[in-house]
């Protein structure tokens, strides 16, 4: 099985662990990479590792930034008594995208998962319901509504009920188990203005 070198063998297997890519993809673009020139090649591992080092968590929210505050968090024109939680950074931008929501969001990395085995230690609550001792009047849950998105959205409001905050959910139909990113906006808007009280 081993028709190519070790050094290309291994840029395929490394290349094939990532998300969407498989094996016959990892090969062309193995195969791609080889044929740029070496500059480019450079700068690609650069970026790469760039990214690496110098994106970190928001401290607020979760995202993905490259200070200790994202723009949105560090934004005093946002609403920041309103916390929408979102699944990942994509379902955010979705929703920035709209440009009609002004308040702040909770980013989870991930949605709790019995079958997967992943647990609300697994993604940032804990970190939630830190931020919900400050100033808080809402808190919308944007999960999606696949089951994990719906286990989390039920998991969060019980745990945020006891504390009087207002906790909301977007309305159903908007995401069938996908991504939010493929929905157009009017359909987002729609989720958020209907969104229901929990
Ligand atoms: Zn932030």
């Amino acid at each position: 099985m081993e028709y190519y070198s070790k050094q290309i063998s291994k840029l395929i297997e490394e290349l094939g662990r990532l998300p969407g890519i498989g094996s016959k993809s990892a090969a062309r673009l193995a195969f791609h990479i080889i044929n740029m020139p070496k500059e480019h090649v450079e700068s690609l591992a650069h970026s790469i590792l760039d990214a690496k080092e110098n994106v970190r968590y928001c401290k607020e929210c979760f995202t993905i930034t490259d200070s200790e505050i994202c723009p949105i968090c560090a934004n005093s024109k946002r609403n920041h008594k309103v916390i929408m939680v979102v699944e990942n950074v994509r379902d955010m931008s979705a929703y920035e995208k709209t440009q009609k929501y002004d308040g702040v969001y909770h980013v989870l990395h991930g949605a709790i998962s019995p079958m997967l085995n992943i647990g609300p230690a697994d993604i940032k609550l804990k970190e939630l319901m830190t931020r919900l001792q400050g100033d808080v009047d809402e808190v919308i849950i944007a999960t999606g509504s696949s089951l994990e998105g719906e286990t989390t959205a039920m998991y969060i409001s019980k745990l945020i009920k006891p504390t009087g905050i207002n906790v909301t959910r977007i309305a159903s139909g908007v995401p069938v188990g996908g991504d939010l990113e493929n929905i157009d906006e009017v359909t987002l808007l729609r989720a958020l203005e209907g969104r229901t009280k929990l």
